[in-house]
């Protein structure tokens, strides 16, 4: 793996991208969490230990236990609003409580997207009032699916960079926001 990336640290969360604009736009959608949702913003750091954007465009992403990673393909992250994405990053976060000694005790599916989608709904409502029901629907049950089904490549794209990640083959220069 040629492609190099940078990191920044966030208390204990690392944050990896290839692009230092993208690793702003994380950074800033977590101090919108901060400001707005204190309790959420100490929980995201025992649930979620990297977010990993990786070098591919497109709207696949995955959250990876026991590792607790969260990857994402960069359209995740450009063609979202840092409100929406404030809140993604906390439905990602949630998934770390679905499981049980590193294994999903529920099938997955809707048994698992439902509870994250409401603290995800809770979260935006808090941000936007009642502007916070806006597309999570639709995203969710138009967009995002849809767009997961055709983008099944990726998740074993998400696999080896997390093989490559454990094993050092990773370029990844350490950056300040
Ligand atoms: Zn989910």
């Amino acid at each position: 793996m040629n492609k190099s990336f940078f990191s920044i640290k966030i208390k204990t969360l690392l944050v990896i991208a290839p692009e230092r604009s993208l690793l702003r736009k994380i950074n800033d959608a977590l101090l919108l969490v901060k400001k707005n949702d204190s309790r959420e913003y100490k929980n995201l750091f025992s649930r979620l230990n990297v977010i990993f954007i990786t070098n591919k465009s497109g709207h696949a992403n995955e959250f990876f236990m026991p590792e607790k990673i969260w990857f994402s393909n960069t359209s995740v992250i450009v063609k979202n609003d840092l409100k929406w994405l404030a809140s993604l990053i906390i439905h990602e976060a949630f998934h770390a409580t679905q499981f049980k000694n590193g294994k999903y005790i529920l099938p997955l599916g809707d048994k698992l997207e439902k509870p994250a989608i409401k603290v995800q709904e809770k979260f935006l409502k808090k941000l936007e009032g009642v502007l916070g029901k806006r597309d999570l629907e639709h995203s969710y049950k138009e967009k995002y699916w849809e767009k997961m089904e055709e983008d099944k490549i990726s998740f074993a794209y998400f696999r080896n960079l997390l093989s490559f990640l454990d094993s050092n083959k990773l370029r990844i220069k350490h950056i300040k926001v």
